[in-house]
């Protein structure tokens, strides 16, 4: 896929997918228009070579593969790894807070927030829910209220002389969202304005009534491309939907001879350990499935893992938190991840590998390490290194503002990234 072509699709896909679910949702989409067959986990799977599959769990983590037509044991897995959750606010079960002739809305902070950002925004609400029907059946639905509906409003600096040098959040306090003035709506609740949204937005919806919500905040400023000569996208949720765009279309792009795999998780940014997040046992099943025994062990020691999540470009502004030989450049090509202590799992081998298919592709490369004196922050990678036992690479685009509510990247590192990974798809051996 040719560079503008990929940047419109990722755009698109970032500002369709405001929660995990839709992101998921939006990938499936994308496997069923590519002929992928889903399967159910509560079903027999008898998989053929040369077809593609994929499976949804929690509607928030996906995993598709190429069957291939060579068997697993003999060629190994080609496997890449990214996150579908990104930090945000989500909205507490009982949200309704009526105070001072507002209705605000409680909200839990989801993952590691950078918050100052989220303040004075046109905030919009997405999310799913679980409704009960008029014949009193169960049914799950997404829903997006599309338009800003929420705000957090920041307190006037006259009423706070030091908020540019010292203002801190007080995450119960400070971050409830106005959404409706309680004089002219005194008896609304959140979930009949979820109702309301729903009959919008699926006029034929039996709705009787609803029995729990999952709603995240999110922008409503569209993904763009910005900078004077275009060089960069500003998006929310770069972190870590960029790699899952990325990876869901080297897979389709690839020739499906090979076995391979892309495992998207959630719950990366709240630790990993769910049934659906990478420390759970979603890839293993998926792969036990696939190829049982011993086939199984020659599989996984002929296979790799590519963890794709982002990596910290180096900050104009803030050049004293980086190393000065491993900060890496927007548009100077995907970032290696090192770590000695293994809060990132490359290793020489995996490292190696990937400079050498950029080489061959003239994609330029960069290396990350955090500064001696500061700590590490880690990745899918390590977690699935030591799950399943298999040689694993850190690797990600360099972004800025990681976790904010506008993040910054440049704009080919996206699509390099993605021709090293369908090539690595592609691959006819991987270690001999
Ligand atoms: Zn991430």
């Amino acid at each position: 896929m040719e560079l503008n072509t990929f940047n419109e699709g990722l755009l698109e896909f970032l500002g369709q997918s405001p929660t995990p679910w839709h992101a998921v949702s939006n990938m499936a989409g994308m496997l069923d228009a590519a002929g992928f067959q889903r399967l159910d986990e509560g079903d027999p799977w008898s998989l053929a070579p040369g077809q593609g599959y994929y499976v949804v769990r929690n509607e928030s983590a996906l995993v598709a593969f190429h069957t291939g037509r060579r068997s697993p044991a003999e060629a190994g897995w080609r496997m890449m790894g990214a996150h579908t959750d990104s930090p945000c606010l989500r909205v507490k079960p009982n949200p309704e807070i009526r105070r001072n002739g507002c209705l605000q809305l409680g909200v839990e902070v989801y993952g590691g927030a950078l918050l100052n950002p989220w303040f004075d925004r046109d905030l919009s609400m997405a999310g799913r829910v679980t409704y009960e029907d008029d014949q009193g059946r169960r049914r799950d639905t997404l829903v997006d209220f599309r338009r800003p509906v929420v705000v957090i409003p920041s307190l006037a600096i006259h009423l706070d002389r030091d908020a540019n040098s010292s203002r801190s959040i007080n995450n119960q306090q400070h971050l409830p969202p106005v959404t409706l003035l309680t004089a002219e709506h005194p008896d609304t609740d959140f979930e009949q304005l979820l109702a309301q949204q729903l009959r919008a937005d699926q006029p034929g919806i039996n709705l009787r009534r609803i029995l729990e919500h999952e709603i995240c905040l999110y922008d409503t400023q569209a993904p763009a491309r910005v900078g004077m000569a275009g060089e960069f996208i500003t998006s929310a949720r770069l972190d870590n939907l960029l790699s899952c765009w990325l990876g869901m279309q080297a897979l389709l792009a690839s020739d499906g001879t090979q076995p391979a795999l892309a495992v998207f998780n959630d719950h990366e940014e709240v630790g990993s350990m769910t049934a659906e997040g990478a420390q759970g046992p979603l890839l293993e099943s998926v792969l036990q499935r696939w190829v049982g025994g011993e086939d199984r062990h020659r599989a996984l020691a002929r296979s790799m893992m590519m963890s794709v999540d982002n990596a910290h470009a180096i900050h104009p502004n803030y050049p004293e938190y980086y190393d000065d030989a491993h900060g890496p450049v927007m548009n100077e090509g995907p970032v290696i991840k090192i770590n000695r202590n293994q809060r990132y799992a490359s290793s020489t081998r995996t490292s190696g590998l990937f400079r050498h298919l950029s080489g061959e592709l003239g994609v330029p490369c960069q290396t990350f390490v955090v500064r001696s004196d500061m700590g590490c922050g880690s990745t899918i990678g390590p977690l699935t290194a030591a799950g399943i036992g298999i040689s694993t690479l850190d690797v990600g685009v360099p972004q800025l503002a990681m976790h904010s509510i506008r993040e910054m990247a440049g704009s080919r590192d996206a699509h390099s990234l993605y021709r090293v990974l369908r090539r690595y798809f592609e691959l006819d051996s991987l270690w001999d």
